[in-house]
């Protein structure tokens, strides 16, 4: 191939591989300009391509974010708090100060206690090693609870430069428009350079003076529902509004399926209420465990769709967690749903193997 390089970073360009660097689709190489795919997109849609937790490019941001004096905004989806916790995060922060931004409240129950939400957020925080100096939430899309994020960044900045960091899916993009939004009044003025010889990409925003802030790219974490279904059935999984919480009363030996995806059984324990917090698109089926899985098999498509599903996933190829329920608890399943459980129960949760499922004090 040529030996054309791409105006905006540099790279090679090439048209064979969309997942690596300098990527153009082969029209686009006629032109005098051409810029990748990546800076295009950058540039004209302010996006910034995401990195894979397993991949070099996700080391040299790990590292590049280790050396810079800043401060470290990161962005946590209240829906899906567990898998917002980049493993390695410590390794940004280094002494640097973080804000934690809890984003997406607006998914949750209105009746959602939101001091306890941040607290138990900063619980999870804590156990992950993170200390943050303040935790906001809010909602980017919603623009609720901006303006006192701004306030917070602002003081902390002191003039320093502020980084976006979380995994894929928080709402970074919709953060950083909106926060462009406010601070600059128009959506067009924004400048976008590269961070020399790294992933990260710089937005100019006039915060206190003459500081940047700085979008990284999202970290993909493979562990999330949203890896397992077919990009059209993602709508149906992810919740886009307030989401309307179903209680069950369950005897042990009773199953709860979530949609065609994930299979709740309610092995042990006295009589106990199951709250599921999930799209309200999802199905909720309740069968006794005996019959659960002739149930599987028989509606794994029908009753228990959307999402559709070509092949029966909860089969023994699935993953089995079983949890000891010793408080009151919230069983996460990574971006589908997590169920909220009194003391006193074993549930075993089936998932498509790969999925993760946690258990944490309840945030209800
Ligand atoms: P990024 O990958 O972190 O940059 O995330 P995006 O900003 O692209 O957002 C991912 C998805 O979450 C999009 O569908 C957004 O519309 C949605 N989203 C972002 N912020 C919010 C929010 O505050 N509430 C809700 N309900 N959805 C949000």
């Amino acid at each position: 191939m040529s030996e054309l390089k791409c105006i905006g970073c540099g790279a090679e360009l090439q048209s064979e591989n969309e997942n690596k660097k300098g990527y153009i689709p082969e029209s686009g190489l006629k032109r005098e300009d051409a810029i990748c795919r990546r800076c295009y997109r950058l540039k004209h849609y302010n996006e910034i391509m995401d990195v894979d937790i397993d991949s070099g490019e996700f080391m040299t941001m790990l590292n590049s974010l280790y050396e810079v004096d800043g401060l470290i905004i990161k962005v946590i989806d209240a829906f899906d708090i567990s898998a917002s916790l980049i493993p390695s995060f410590n390794r940004i922060v280094g002494d640097k100060k973080v804000i934690a931004v809890i984003n997406k409240t607006d998914l949750l129950p209105k009746s959602t206690n939101i001091n306890r939400l941040i607290h138990r957020a900063k619980l999870m925080l804590k156990e992950n090693g993170i200390t943050a100096v303040e935790t906001v939430a809010i909602s980017a899309l919603k623009n609720d609870g901006l303006d006192r994020l701004i306030d917070t960044m602002t003081k902390h900045a002191r003039g320093k430069d502020v980084y976006v960091v979380g995994t894929t899916n928080v709402g970074k993009s919709t953060l950083i428009n909106q926060l462009i939004r406010m601070t600059t009044g128009d959506a067009d003025v924004i400048t976008t350079s590269r961070f020399p010889g790294t992933t990260l990409d710089l937005i100019d925003i006039p915060l206190d003076g003459n500081a940047f802030i700085y979008d990284t790219p999202g970290v993909i974490v493979p562990s999330q529902m949203a890896h397992f279904v077919p990009k059209d059935d993602l709508k149906h999984i992810t919740p886009s509004k307030e989401i309307k919480p179903v209680t069950f009363q369950l005897e042990s030996g009773q199953t709860l399926f979530i949609s065609g995806l994930a299979r709740v059984d309610f092995e042990s324990g006295e009589k106990n209420s199951f709250t599921v917090y999930a799209s309200n698109q999802l199905t909720l089926h309740r069968t006794k465990t005996i019959n659960a899985d002739d149930f599987y098999e028989k509606h794994y498509n029908g009753l228990l769709a959307p999402p559709e599903i070509d092949s029966p996933v909860l089969t023994e190829d699935g993953k089995l967690h079983t949890f000891d329920v010793n408080e009151d608890s919230d069983i996460e399943i990574s971006g589908y749903a997590f169920i909220s459980i009194s003391a006193g129960a074993t549930v075993s949760v089936r998932v498509p193997s790969g999925v993760d499922v946690n258990l944490r004090q309840t945030i209800f």
